[in-house]
């Protein structure tokens, strides 16, 4: 019989020791980064196993997916990020059912979002996604259309402006990554000057989280390095 339990703390458990060290070798506390399981293309099997070896946050990338895999674990205190894209027939269920989006990018979408937030829970947590390498085809708003949408989304109720989210082009050298790191980590202390009130930086994932670190992230969003290959 194969025990995934152990299988999975296995994998967590390393990722969380890279963290940490990562972590120390930029002079930071050991608790100083929400690591977000990124869970996407894999089974409540494998989410249940790891929230049994004491993983709390998740990240999914589809709603329906992720609605799915919320109901089944039917934990009150997991966290949910969404990280996928954002249709705006979709928000209905990211403001009702997760704890977190790290994909915010138009203003339409903040006030849906903020519209549909229940007010039973409390305001629903954004990042700004910024498309820091100015990829065409990428999600995310150029960095000089950032001021805007931060004021609209830090004005409305039922959000909370919590930091900013990038996504690396792919197949960076880790110096080029750093560098794109780095300019994310400005933007985001540029924003905590003017007053905003953000605390998190998410960047950073299975083959670049160290290095994200070392750029001053505290939320990284690791999928496979933590569970393994996706369906
Ligand atoms: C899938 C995904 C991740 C996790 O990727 P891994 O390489 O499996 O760690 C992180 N962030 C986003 C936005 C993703 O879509």
């Amino acid at each position: 019989m194969i025990d995934i339990t152990d299988h999975f703390s296995d994998r967590s458990a390393g990722v969380r020791e890279r963290v940490r060290s990562a972590l120390s070798r930029a002079g930071r506390p050991a608790d100083d980064a929400i690591l977000v399981a990124v869970s996407k293309g894999q089974s409540v099997g494998a989410v249940q196993a790891a929230y049994r070896a004491g993983q709390r946050d998740f990240g999914e990338s589809y709603v329906q997916e992720g609605v799915e895999k919320i109901a089944a674990l039917d934990a009150a205190d997991a966290v949910w990020h969404f990280i996928g894209r954002i249709q705006s027939n979709k928000t209905r269920a990211i403001a009702e059912r997760f704890d977190w989006v790290h994909t915010l990018d138009r203003e339409r979408i903040a006030a849906r979002l903020a519209g549909q937030r229940p007010t039973a829970r409390p305001p629903l947590n954004v990042l700004i996604q910024v498309n820091v390498g100015g990829e065409p085809q990428k999600a995310g708003v150029a960095p000089h259309a950032l001021r805007p949408l931060a004021e609209a989304a830090s004005r409305l109720p039922g959000l909370k402006l919590r930091g900013l989210m990038t996504i690396p082009p792919a197949g960076l050298a880790p110096s080029e990554g750093l560098a794109h790191f780095r300019r994310l980590a400005a933007l985001h202390r540029e924003l905590a000057d003017e007053g905003y009130g953000v605390d998190t930086l998410s960047m950073g994932m299975s083959h670049d989280f160290e290095v994200a670190i070392e750029a001053g992230a505290n939320c990284i969003r690791v999928g496979t390095a933590i569970f393994g290959p996706r369906s």
